[in-house]
This record gives structure tokens, C-alpha cells and sequence, in this order.
């Protein structure tokens, strides 16, 4: 399923030619030559490291560039048959990826190259050799057959359920609307969201507006819906997406999909003799034990708690009543618009997409000496897509993505970067990493680009900090390249890192123009918006520990005797962490995909434990300038360009010059 179309040699994907019919034959058809040329390599007489595990990184970065598209296609542009496809080849693929980690002959041969090849192979090699055998063994390969069985059955159960649960949060977003016939209910809201209700009600013949449950229309009525009824509506709605309550109460309810899954997880810890799944989690972290995450959660709460509490009673005593879970975000806006004059909706005329992009460019630019470029003619899924290349000074393309930055019908929530293609540079084939960018901006509007809010810069340079990690690697080896194989509580270090530079000031005289009249955003108001970067930053930080708690809990704690207890954790968190009261009917452990589908089990944590390694690398830049090149090399060459080849502690430590402090993220949060 590749195109013609080729990024330095290495050939994309063929988006306007994946069928969901073509999924399975060609999906089943590779697994099976994989295989074929699986058992030869596991016959191999005298395995070396060019002779066996070359091979295997080929065989591994082969499938996955395969199953990358489809993957990507089942987020963005989800349908029924596509879905069908995608899970029928789920089990396929965990089986086929847990016989190769269970494989004895493999782990001998991994072993033996360890041994017998120690003194010539590079700290790279050496890496891939530690993060295989590690692999090996967290997969039970040396566990007798039953267990390895058993193991086996789990992990394609756990795929299934994922894919089942995710699948439970789209319908439920899809399934619901809320129409309204009286202007008076539209104040407040931002006009191109109400000219996209009205045009919705038009489609379906109905006479005034249709609003849809997509992230952008749900942020913009919390934020700034006037009528009380139409934000509680929203809120109950999006709070209580795939559960037992709300307006689709029971339709597409995940209860037993996330009991099932907490179970089997604990099931498959324990089989590899972890006491939990947390615990299991941490074997490839940064984060040293279970006891460690919780005080860092812990220490953290501590200190935010306060400025939360005081937060959370001056915003009380400006609305003058108590407030309800759905009048928070509200009134958080309006004290906002009030201390800083500013407003999020406001701003959206200064953020147009086109202009956001060519600033954010312009930044990796400048730091890392690459050039990036649109291209045009590239195979897309959507005619909203983009394609980019990232060029060396030599013209060269060295990486690409793709943009796909408006929300859709059909299209998962949320905001996020995966791999297409990962780097390889080894044998007659080298290919250049490509990567997918995907946000839930608001759609433009009639005959203007796309206008963002600052919490969507934000969100964009996070994503394409991602990004960046995953396209300047200089790793050869695709198992370590890029994002791979790095500790999943040090991957949000770069996407975080990239977030501070949509609140330098030099960044915001290029960026925030408006795009209508090319005016730069006042100096009053840019300085507003830099004031307003740590309001409300404890109920912000006790909002992700709440989360992170609640995660880190639910896997640590699981008792297969209680069960998966997941509202008494919740509640015990919250009473623990809360700031406010929120309704017995909210369902957010329903819909929390982050834990549940999307790889952060037993490692929430990790955006606050990668915050603080952010926060500390981007006070070096601050130290000399943001800009200072040999600042941003150093980081380029210890950190970003050095994807999973070296531990992520030790990265930090040679481009910091020493460990990790956390009170770069207080200082930087105005919590210190
Ligand atoms: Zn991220």
C-alpha cells in the first residue's frame, strides 16, 4: 500500500488508494512472510548481530510502516467497514508480536551476540542488544509454556478491549447533538461555532442551530456559553460519554470493557511475577519504583494544594454563589478577561493556522538549522491533510509529516503525533522518518483560515515537539529510533519543551498577526496573555495529579478479590486532591482514553514527571539566551537526536550537567 511518491527515497503511503477490504489479505499476507523469514533467523547457526538482529529491526520496521497507515486511517477517519478490518487484524498482530518476544531461540541468540559481541558493537547496538532482551523477558519468555500461553491471550484480549473501548468514546461523541431554537441560549458563543450549528440544523432540516459533541465546540461552550442549561447540558453529556449515565446512558457504556481491562492487566503482571501493573509499567521508566511516583505525586499536591484552594475561592467569591463543575471553566474565563483583559476567543484572529505554522517553522529553524517546506501532490486522507518536508542545509529532505490540525466527524478527540515511518539507516534500504501531526482545532469559517486560540498554539508546538523527536533522530536502528524505545515518562520532554517557545515574546511578535489586517497583536495584550500563563496554574497542576493518582492507583492497587473499585479510587483521589465538587454522575474514568486506549497505563505521571525535565532543560536556554545555538545543539545532540539509544536520565544529565530539579517547573508555574 505505498505510493509512488517517495521523501528521499523512502516511499509514503498510498492514502488514496487503502481500501478497508484490502486491509486483512495484505495484513495477513505479511505476517505470514514475517513468519517464513522469522524461522529461518531463529535457525540461524551463528547469530551475529548483522546476521539476526538487523534482520529483525528490517522485519519490525516493515510491518509497522504497513500497519501505520491503517492504524492512523481507524483514528482519523473512522468507518464501518474500516473498523471491522482494523479488528480483525488486532489479534493477528499481538500474536504475531508476542510469539517473536516469547521466541527461546531469539532470546539465546540476543544473549549470545551480548556476549560474544560486547567489545566491537557501538552504544547504540549495545542498546538495541539491552532493550530486545529486556523485551524478551517482559513478554515471559522464559515462563513455562501455560503461562506463556496464558500471557499470550491476554495481551490479545487487552488489544481488543482498547480498540473496543475507543470505539465507545467516538460513538458515543458522534451519537449525541444538542439543538437549539431561541437565540437568547447562543450568547456568548463564539460565531463560527454558531454559524457551523446552524449550518448542521440546515443539513438536517431543522430550523435554528444543531451543536455537536466535538472537542472544539465543547471547549468554546464552557468557556463562554452565556446560559447555564446549555453548559450543563454539555458538561453532562461530555462527562458522562461511553458510561452508565447521561443522554446515552447504557448505549455504548465502558464499565466492563475498563474492569476487564484492569483485570487482565494485573493478570499479565502477575504472570511475569510483578506484584501489579504498575509495577510492570516501570520496568522500562525512568521513575525508579511505584513508592517513587506516588511522592513525587504526592510532593507536587502538597505544593500546589494551596494556591488551588486559594485559586478556586477568589474565583468563588467573583462569581459571588458556589459554583457547579460546569460554571468553572466560565468563570475562569471571565476573572480572566478581567485581571488580564484578555480572552481566549478574542485572540483567535491573531492565531491563523498559516501564520501559527510559518512562526513555529521558523523556530525549529533557527534552533536546529533545518528548513521546513510544504509540499504538494502528497497522497492524503482528507483533503484538510498537509504534507511537510524537514530539509538539512544541503536541500536535502531528512524527515516529513503530515498535518491534519481541524476537528471532523469521525475523527478521534484529543490532539496527537504517531509515527508513519520511523528512521532506518542500515543495509541497501535507508529510510527517513515521517511522522503524522493531528490536532482538533475549530474549522475555518467561510473564507478564512483556521483561528486559534493560544491554548491551541500551545497544543501545536507541544505536537510538533513531538514531532520533532520523532523526525530529527539520528539513530540508525528503528527499535530505538526517535520515540522508541524512550521511557515513556521521558517522551513528553520534548513536546513539553517545545510549548515554552509559544510564550516567548520574540515567538509572539511573529506569530500573533492578525489575519485580517497583518497588525501585530497589542503590546497590552500580549503582555496580558504572558501574565495570564500561571492563572489558575494549582488548579491546573491538581487537575493532572488527580489524574495521575487516580492512573497510578488503579494499577497499583488492584486487589482481584475487590475488583477494579475504580469509583472509590476516584472518589478517595478526589478527596485526596479535589479542589471542587463534581457530580456523582461524572463518568471520566469512561472516557479517559489517555489510560484506557492510548498507551499512558500506569504512566499519566509521566507528563508532570516529564514537565519537570522540560521545565529544567528550557531554564539552560533561558540561562543564555533561547535562541543560543550552542545551547540548542547540545540538546539536539543529548536529547533529541538521540531517540531510546541511551537511558533517559543519562541524556539529561550530560546535556543539564546534572540531575533533574524541580524547581524550574515551580518557578515557571508560579508555584515555587
Ligand atoms: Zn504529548
Amino acid at each position: 500500500m505505498l505510493s509512488d511518491t517517495r521523501i528521499s527515497g523512502t516511499a509514503l503511503p498510498a492514502f488514496d488508494r487503502i481500501r478497508a477490504g484490502d486491509v486483512e489479505p495484505t495484513i495477513r499476507e505479511l505476517l505470514q512472510r514475517s513468519r517464513g523469514e522469522v524461522a529461518t533467523l531463529e535457525g540461524q547457526p551463528h547469530p551475529t548481530f548483522e546476521n539476526t538482529v538487523l534482520p529483525l529491526e528490517q522485519l519490525a520496521h516493515r510491518l509497522s510502516r504497513t500497519w501505520s497507515p491503517i492504524s492512523h486511517l481507524n483514528g482519523v477517519l473512522n468507518s464501518d467497514e474500516l473498523r471491522a478490518s482494523y479488528n480483525a487484524c488486532l489479534p493477528l498482530l499481538s500474536n504475531y508480536w508476542t510469539d517473536l518476544a516469547q521466541s527461546e531461540a531469539l532470546y539465546q541468540a540476543y544473549r549470545d551476540i551480548a556476549a560474544s559481541q560486547a567489545s566491537t558493537l557501538d552504544g547504540a547496538q549495545r542498546r538495541v542488544l539491552e532493550r530486545a532482551l529486556e523485551d524478551f523477558r517482559l513478554a515471559g519468555v522464559g515462563l513455562p509454556k501455560e503461562r506463556k500461553e496464558r500471557y499470550k491471550a491476554v495481551v490479545q484480549e487487552l488489544a481488543l478491549l482498547g480498540a473496543k473501548y475507543e470505539e465507545n468514546v467516538l460513538d458515543a461523541m458522534n451519537s449525541w447533538t444538542r439543538h437549539v431554537t431561541g437565540s437568547a441560549e447562543l450568547a456568548g458563543i463564539n460565531p463560527v461555532i454558531v454559524e457551523q450549528a446552524r449550518a448542521r440544523a440546515a443539513e438536517k432540516g431543522l430550523e435554528g442551530w444543531l451543536f455537536a459533541l466535538e472537542q472544539p465546540t465543547y471547549v468554546a461552550i464552557m468557556t463562554d456559553a452565556d446560559s447555564p442549561a446549555l453548559r450543563r447540558d454539555f458538561y453532562e453529556a461530555w462527562s458522562t460519554r461511553a458510561s452508565d449515565r447521561g443522554p446515552s446512558a447504557g448505549k455504548f457504556d465502558n464499565t466492563e470493557v475498563i474492569r476487564k481491562i484492569l483485570a487482565l492487566r494485573h493478570e499479565a503482571a502477575q504472570l511475569l511475577d510483578f506484584p501489579n501493573y504498575a509495577a510492570y509499567a516501570l520496568a522500562t521508566r525512568m521513575a525508579p519504583s511505584t513508592g517513587a511516583v506516588f511522592d513525587f505525586l504526592r510532593k507536587l499536591a502538597e505544593v500546589a494544594k494551596p494556591a488551588a484552594r486559594r485559586e478556586f475561592t477568589e474565583l468563588e467569591e467573583f462569581a459571588g454563589r458556589k459554583l457547579n463543575a460546569w460554571d468553572v471553566t466560565y468563570y475562569a474565563e471571565k476573572l480572566q478577561e478581567k485581571l488580564f483583559s484578555i480572552r481566549q476567543e478574542e485572540l483567535r484572529p491573531y492565531f491563523a493556522l498559516p501564520r501559527v505554522l510559518t512562526a513555529l517553522f521558523a523556530v525549529a529553524e533557527r534552533l536546529y538549522g533545518v528548513k521546513i517546506v510544504e509540499r504538494a501532490g502528497v497522497p492524503v486522507w482528507h483533503s484538510d491533510a498537509r504534507f511537510f518536508e524537514i530539509r538539512d542545509d544541503s536541500g536535502k529532505a531528512r524527515a516529513g509529516f503530515y498535518l491534519d490540525a481541524c476537528a471532523r466527524p469521525k475523527k478521534r478527540a484529543g490532539a496527537w503525533m504517531d509515527d508513519c515511518v520511523g528512521r532506518k539507516d542500515f543495509g541497501a534500504e535507508h529510510t527517513v522518518p515521517v511522522a503524522y501531526l493531528v490536532c482538533n482545532f475549530l474549522p475555518a469559517g467561510a473564507g478564512k483560515p483556521p483561528l486559534l486560540t493560544h491554548d491551541d498554539v500551545v497544543t501545536m508546538f507541544h505536537e510538533f515537539g513531538h514531532g520533532l523527536h520523532h523526525m530529527l533522530t539520528r539513530v540508525a536502528y528503528p527499535s530505538i529510533a526517535g520515540i522508541n524505545g524512550v521511557s515513556w515518562d521521558a517522551v513528553e520532554l520534548p513536546s513539553q519543551f517545545m510549548e515554552n517557545f509559544a510564550w516567548r515574546p520574540e515567538v509572539l511578535a511573529d506569530m500573533a498577526l492578525h489575519f485580517e489586517t497583518g497588525e501585530p497583536l497589542p503590546s497590552d495584550k500580549q503582555e496580558q496573555l504572558l501574565g495570564s500563563r500561571t492563572f489558575h496554574a494549582g488548579l491546573a497542576t491538581m487537575r493532572q495529579l488527580e489524574f495521575a493518582l487516580f492512573d497510578f492507583r488503579l494499577h497499583a492497587e488492584y486487589d482481584p478479590a475487590r475488583g477494579a473499585r475504580i469509583g472509590e479510587i476516584l472518589a478517595e483521589v478526589r478527596s485526596e486532591v479535589g479542589v471542587f465538587a463534581v457530580p456523582e454522575w461524572n463518568r471520566f474514568p469512561h472516557n479517559f482514553a489517555h489510560i484506557f486506549s492510548g498507551g499512558y497505563a500506569a504512566g499519566y505521571y509521566s507528563y508532570k514527571w516529564a514537565e519537570v525535565l522540560a521545565a529544567d532543560a528550557f531554564s539552560a536556554f533561558e540561562e543564555r539566551g533561547v535562541f543560543d545555538k550552542g545551547v540548542a545543539q547540545r540538546f539536539l545532540d543529548t536529547i533529541l537526536s538521540q531517540g531510546g539509544s541511551r537511558k533517559a536520565l543519562d541524556a539529561f544529565v550530560e546535556f543539564r550537567g546534572r540531575a533533574p530539579d524541580v524547581n524550574a517547573l515551580l518557578r515557571q508555574q508560579g508555584l515555587a
